[in-house]
């Protein structure tokens, strides 16, 4: 006989225990207001994912790592949850064609990009601005660096990445500036869900959400097992990636009736791949060719390196985003990390069975492959500020949204980003109910 099916009554159900669920959960909460969270996985934080790998002595960063300066609201999070953040330290090196370039600034072509991005009236994808303004075998350098950085940082696809938007983020200066939370990005969640329930929030792990039914003042939450939660406000901040999701494929979140306007707001902004992956070796072997290193950026395929510095930690991270690491979505994970290893191996000039005899543990996070996710983070097209604007749009006072990929402003695709997206929904939800 089967169960019989779950129902639920609530002020308020949010849908997502990552960064911007957590903190409108808190602030509803701590104002009255009955809340009850729902989140897919059976654990909290979306994309921050704080994990002890077997193997591995210490915890790491399966998602958001670095607080990508300046970031005043974790910043403040962060000091009334009593957890402190480290600075990094070290070397950058740019390692191409098998040449070391130590303390290297890959800033040094900026100038001459940021003059001719000055200058630009209109939007365009970054690709068409590249071939438009600098063409030629003499740009070939630039037009790399310029592709190289907005796939890698921003994991940004260079045919739709908008190059007003990157004007704005290089002219900042990059992400010179970028401590690690103490004991990583994990514990801030988790102390903000403890504060949520301590208000009197309730949070429901492992239920992912399958439909929301909805009419003015009134929604009805339909779990895939079958649970109804009724609630009198929504509040949706799943990522870019499940609003992507086509009808009738896994992960596909339903609304009845549908939100055009919000599904083709979602359809045209970016949502980037990342593939992460940790190797923690018996030493620090890097040190005899790159001492010191903090940050590497190189032409193998798994371009991106970077140390713990100043911790000790015999701790390597490969990185790559962008159409790259799209490519390989499906692709099984220890080909991904056979990939990580001759990429480092090369880098390092050192064979590759003296890299795997030190290799103590391994660790690989595919976010495009990543129920409930597919995918890192979004990045700026032409026209983003318009949709993200239609996709944070609340429907009759009853549907709103959070989450990074709704977020306008200068932390785009961090967990700032989903904390302030989570903070301004709140405030809406809670004037919204004084009317
Ligand atoms: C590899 C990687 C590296 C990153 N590095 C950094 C960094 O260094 N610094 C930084 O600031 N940011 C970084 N980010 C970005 C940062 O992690 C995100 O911007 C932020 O965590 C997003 O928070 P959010 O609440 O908007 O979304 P999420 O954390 O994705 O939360 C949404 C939640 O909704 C849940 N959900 C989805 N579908 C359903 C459903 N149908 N039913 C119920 N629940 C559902 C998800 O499981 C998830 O828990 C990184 C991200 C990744 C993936």
């Amino acid at each position: 006989m089967p169960a019989p099916t779950e129902h639920y009554q609530t002020d308020v159900l949010i849908i997502g225990a990552g960064a911007a669920g957590l903190l409108a959960a808190r602030i509803l909460a701590e104002a009255g207001r009955p809340v009850l969270l729902v989140e897919a996985q059976n654990r909290l934080g979306g994309r921050v994912h704080t994990v002890q790998p077997p193997g591995f002595g210490e915890v790491l960063e399966a998602g958001a790592e670095f607080m990508h300066e300046p970031v005043p609201l974790t910043r403040a999070l962060l000091t009334e949850a009593g957890i402190a953040w480290q600075a990094t330290a070290g070397r950058t090196y740019v390692v191409r064609e098998g040449q070391v370039q130590p303390d290297a600034d890959f800033f040094d072509l900026l100038p001459p990009l940021l003059a001719k991005l000055d200058k630009l009236q209109e939007d365009l994808p970054l690709a068409d601005f590249l071939a438009r303004e600098f063409t030629g075998e003499a740009h070939a350098p630039l037009r790399a660096f310029a592709t190289q950085f907005a796939e890698g940082y921003d994991a940004a696809d260079a045919r739709r990445v908008s190059a007003l938007a990157l004007r704005a983020e290089w002219a900042a200066g990059g992400a010179e500036d970028s401590p690690r939370p103490a004991g990583g990005y994990g514990p801030l969640l988790h102390w903000l869900a403890g504060r949520a329930q301590a208000a009197g929030a309730t949070l429901h792990l492992a239920t992912p959400v399958q439909a929301i039914r909805w009419q003015p003042g009134a929604a009805e939450v339909i779990a895939e097992n079958g649970a109804s939660y009724h609630a009198r406000q929504v509040l949706c901040t799943v990522p870019l990636g499940v609003w992507q999701r086509p009808a009738g494929q896994p992960g596909h979140l339903g609304f009845v009736p549908e939100l055009p306007a919000h599904r083709a707001a979602a359809a045209q902004l970016g949502f980037g791949a990342v593939i992460k992956i940790q190797l923690d070796f018996a030493q620090a072997i890097w040190q005899a060719r790159l001492p010191e290193l903090e940050f590497l950026l190189s032409d193998a395929p798994v371009p991106t390196w970077w140390s713990q510095l100043p911790a000790a930690r015999p701790l390597l991270t490969g990185w790559l985003a962008g159409p790259a690491a799209q490519r390989l979505h499906a692709t099984p994970t220890e080909e991904v990390l056979a990939l990580a290893l001759a990429s480092l191996a090369r880098l390092l000039a050192v064979p590759l069975a003296a890299l795997q005899a030190q290799l103590r543990a391994s660790y690989v996070r595919n976010w495009a492959a990543e129920p409930y996710a597919y995918g890192a983070y979004s990045y700026p097209t032409v026209g983003a500020p318009a949709a993200r604007a239609a996709l944070a749009t609340p429907v009759a006072g009853t549907l709103f949204f959070a989450g990074e990929g709704v977020y306008e402003g200068p932390a785009a695709g961090t967990v700032e980003a989903g904390l302030v997206s989570g903070q301004v929904a709140a405030r809406a939800m809670l004037g919204q109910a004084a009317l």
